[in-house]
């Protein structure tokens, strides 16, 4: 299951990398200023192709083209969790993947993960499998309305999921998921979501980032603050479920995990919504706000190097450039303390993640 050799990189090898997106691009820029080299693995081109040192476009099932790869590089990583259980399997028979499959299996099936996490004694929302229409009739009725289905597998950013409200049919909804393997949620009423983004060593160290305040626009994260308006305690405890995960998928890398907060009570309490076995979009604003960049820390983390501090510069805002707002860059660009970043894609398309801009705030106390 876990992954255990662990092989320590020099300025110089080549760290390989599953997929062609931003994460991959900031990863790799990450890696080059280390003196480390990437090469990006994607059935398709993509931002990580500009700034690799080293290519290769083939399908995840082309064991020919993934045995190429995995003899020019010293450890494999990915920058999205849907990458095939066969892939990552392949490839860990020949040289470290971080984090391991099995942490990777579990982030990918919303009812492992969910499973899982509660086998930790942690909270997430009330959950039932659903294969059938027969299965979510009893699970609306266990659950209660309103509801949310989402498909176990490949979703993101909103997609593969509908809500069921009282009258709704659930025949339709599961039609409208594709009738594929889901769970139903039960709807939480959260006050915030935050997230933390924080990495785990070879040997088991935990750095995490200040806690992220997200705020999501149509599904897709529109703006992160940081530090989150929460408690000190509730920082605390989010911090220590995200090590509590960490430690027993014995992973290695940064992971993100994204909670609820509800008020039980008049007390703040966190409810995990899921985990990202990867560098996520809530923790961008590192590179700029923070000592050590969370891409940098990912690169250190599988390198088998030691981690980086954590410690953020300022007050943080990081605000997604999705589709047309990236045609802001001349005015961001003449902004003093904007931090603008252009993912190089072609096409605007509308919901598409063209860039990010991040603002460090910092608090200038004299005396
Ligand atoms: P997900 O794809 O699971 O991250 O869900 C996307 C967004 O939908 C979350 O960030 C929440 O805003 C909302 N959401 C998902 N699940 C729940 C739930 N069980 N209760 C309330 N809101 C939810």
């Amino acid at each position: 299951m876990a992954n255990r050799k662990a092989t320590r990189l020099e300025p110089g090898d080549t760290i390989g990398v599953l997929g062609s997106g931003q994460l991959g691009r900031m990863l790799a820029m990450a890696a080059a200023r280390l003196g480390l080299k990437t090469h990006i693995y994607c059935p398709e081109s993509g931002p990580a192709f500009d700034v690799a040192a080293a290519r290769t476009i083939a399908a995840y099932d082309d064991d020919a083209a993934l045995s190429a790869f995995a003899a020019k590089v010293k450890v494999v990583t990915y920058e999205f969790e849907n990458v095939p259980s066969h892939t990552a399997e392949f490839l860990a028979a020949r040289l470290p993947v971080h984090p391991n499959a099995f942490a990777l299996a579990t982030a990918q099936d919303r009812f492992a993960e969910k499973t899982f996490i509660n086998g930790l004694g942690i909270a997430t929302a009330p959950f039932a499998a659903v294969d059938t229409v027969g299965d979510l009739r009893a699970a609306l009725a266990a659950l209660g309305h309103p509801a949310i289905l989402k498909t176990r597998r490949m979703g993101y950013d909103g997609k593969g999921q509908i809500m069921i409200r009282d009258g709704d049919d659930p025949a339709a909804a599961f039609a409208t998921i594709g009738e594929q393997p889901a769970i139903l949620e039960g709807l939480v009423p959260f006050v915030s979501e935050v997230s933390v983004v924080a990495a785990r060593s070879v040997d088991g160290a935990f750095a995490a980032f200040d806690l992220n305040q997200n705020e999501h626009a149509d599904h897709i994260l529109s703006v992160t603050f940081a530090p989150a308006s929460v408690a000190p305690a509730t920082a605390t405890r989010a911090f220590e479920i995200a090590r509590a995960i960490a430690d027993a998928l014995d992973y290695v890398g940064v992971i993100a995990v994204e909670l609820f907060v509800v008020i039980d009570h008049g007390v703040e309490r966190l409810i995990v919504n899921e985990i990202a076995p990867r560098v996520h979009n809530s923790g961008h604003w590192t590179i700029d706000g923070a000592e050590c960049s969370q891409f940098e820390q990912h690169v250190r983390a599988v390198s088998g190097w030691p981690l980086g501090s954590p410690r953020i510069r300022g007050r943080i805002e990081m605000r997604n450039l999705i589709g047309d707002e990236a045609l802001d860059w001349p005015a961001i660009l003449a902004e003093p303390g904007a931090y603008l970043h252009l993912y190089g894609k072609h096409e605007a398309r509308a919901g598409r993640k063209m860039g990010h801009v991040t603002r460090v705030f910092k608090t200038i106390t004299r005396d």
